[in-house]
């Protein structure tokens, strides 16, 4: 057990760095190499509460782990909703260009695939935990799995820690990298948030996001599995804005998903209304969508309407759906129909309103919108305003990426800058 001594509140900087995930691993590693380039010597801790370090970097990118993105910091500030500014020394300190020399630097092999996203050549991202884990062990940090910790206070110039057993420990130095609240099971259960908290740091309230939605309203599962390239979004966000969002959607089982649900998730609200167009590639106007769809009940009279509705670029399962929510019967055919069965379709499918549910959605959240206010954290040291000598990095952070390498790279940057700013002579 590490216990305080007199010797190490006089000399020896102690670091205690609160998560063995990607932000905590990382930032350790930094450490010990800033500390070792600078010959001096140090005390550096990862306190894991798993007996296992990157739980959930094992899931990343189904288990290949994307890593990062090949793309300028420019790009990548634009992919954090509205929190990216906050990231942009730290991206720009490293970039993921730096990132990727790296991990390669680290005996990490890595491949750029076609659509920028980074991967570890050999798709596991059991390479990329024992990567970390073995630089980690090679430069002494010490690891402390099982070890959760329940209480941080600090005296004078000293932090003591608490874990689970009663047991205590002190730091010249924290860094709370126990991330967010989302697939709890991996050991991430919002645990940062209230020793935060209990610190004097104010929480902006978790909330799931890179998460997929139970539609409320209306049962969809017989088009689960369907894809759409393009389809637009409108809602009033729990802020009380309006947004407007287009992208792939995905139908599931008991709801919505796809790119464009994902990454709206972090604006909605536990229930939600939502308007869907299903067709914007016609138009936006619902006379635009009528005038379309009776020109072409013109042309195919002896069609059934389900078909016509298919042609215009909706597969066949999700038109009879549509035309059921519109209470209309999709066998009819095309010539028997006119202006009044035609105008209530169009404004259904230019302005479809759903009520869609998030709850329930922290255990299959990618990430966690909200955590530790940024305006109590300085972004060029991710050291807090509040506490001297207490550092965050990664999701704890109220920062969220979009999917594709984003909340990764955060979790890399900001504990570089931490590291960094930690270990300046
Ligand atoms: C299924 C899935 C797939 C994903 N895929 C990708 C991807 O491909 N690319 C990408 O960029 N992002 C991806 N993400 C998001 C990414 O995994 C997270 O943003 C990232 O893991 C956050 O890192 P972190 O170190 O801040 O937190 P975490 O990874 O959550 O690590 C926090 C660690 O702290 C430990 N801990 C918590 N409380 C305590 C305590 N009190 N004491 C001691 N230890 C504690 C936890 O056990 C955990 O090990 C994915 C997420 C999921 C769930």
């Amino acid at each position: 057990m590490h216990q305080t001594t007199t010797t190490e509140r006089l000399s020896v900087p102690s670091f205690a760095i609160i998560g063995g995930g990607p932000a905590g691993l990382f930032t350790a590693l930094i450490i010990a190499t800033r500390v070792q380039e600078q010959g001096l010597s140090a005390t550096i801790t990862i306190y894991e509460r798993n007996s296992t370090l990157g739980r959930k970097l094992l899931l990343t990118g189904a288990g290949q782990c994307n890593l990062t993105r090949q793309a300028s910091v420019a790009h990548m500030v634009e992919h954090y909703g509205e929190h990216g500014t906050f990231l942009r020394y730290a991206l720009t300190e490293l970039s993921p260009e730096r990132t990727i020399k790296l991990f390669e630097n680290l005996g990490l092999p890595l491949t750029v695939r076609s659509d920028d996203k980074v991967f570890p050549s050999s798709c596991k991202a059991r390479d990329v935990v024992e990567t970390l884990r073995n630089a980690c062990l090679k430069r002494g940090i010490i690891l402390r799995q099982e070890c959760r910790i329940t209480e941080i206070t600090k005296n004078d110039n000293l932090f003591f820690l608490t874990d689970d057993r009663g047991a205590s420990m002190s730091a010249t130095r924290v860094v709370l990298c126990t991330g967010g609240c989302s697939f709890p099971q991996t050991g991430s259960t919002g645990d940062g948030y209230h020793l935060a908290q209990t610190l004097g740091h104010p929480i902006v309230p978790p909330h799931p996001a890179l998460t997929g939605v139970k539609l409320l309203s209306t049962n969809i599962s017989s088009c689960s599995g369907i894809s759409l390239d393009q389809v637009a979004l409108t809602y009033t966000d729990r802020n009380d804005h309006k947004r407007e969002a287009h992208g792939p959607l995905l139908v599931t089982h008991q709801g919505l998903s796809g790119p464009l649900i994902l990454e709206q998730s972090r604006y909605f609200s536990l229930k939600q209304k939502i308007s869907l167009n299903w067709v914007p590639h016609i138009g936006k106007k619902s006379s635009l969508i009528e005038h379309k769809i009776l020109d072409a009940c013109t042309k195919r009279g002896a069609a059934q309407l389900v078909t016509v509705i298919h042609a215009l670029g909706l597969p066949t399962k999700l038109a009879t759906w549509l035309l059921q929510e519109a209470g209309i019967d999709g066998r009819r055919k095309a010539a028997e129909v006119g202006r009044k069965v035609i105008a209530p379709l169009a404004a259904l499918l230019a302005d479809h309103e759903l009520i869609i549910s998030l709850e329930g959605s922290f255990a299959q959240a990618m990430v966690t919108a909200g955590g530790v206010e940024l305006a109590t954290v300085n972004p060029n040291t991710m050291e807090s305003h509040l506490i001297k000598g207490l550092f965050f990095a990664g999701e704890i952070l109220d920062v969220d990426g979009d999917s594709g390498g984003y909340n990764l790279q955060a979790a890399w940057s900001t504990g570089y800058v931490a590291a960094q700013s930690m270990t300046i002579s």
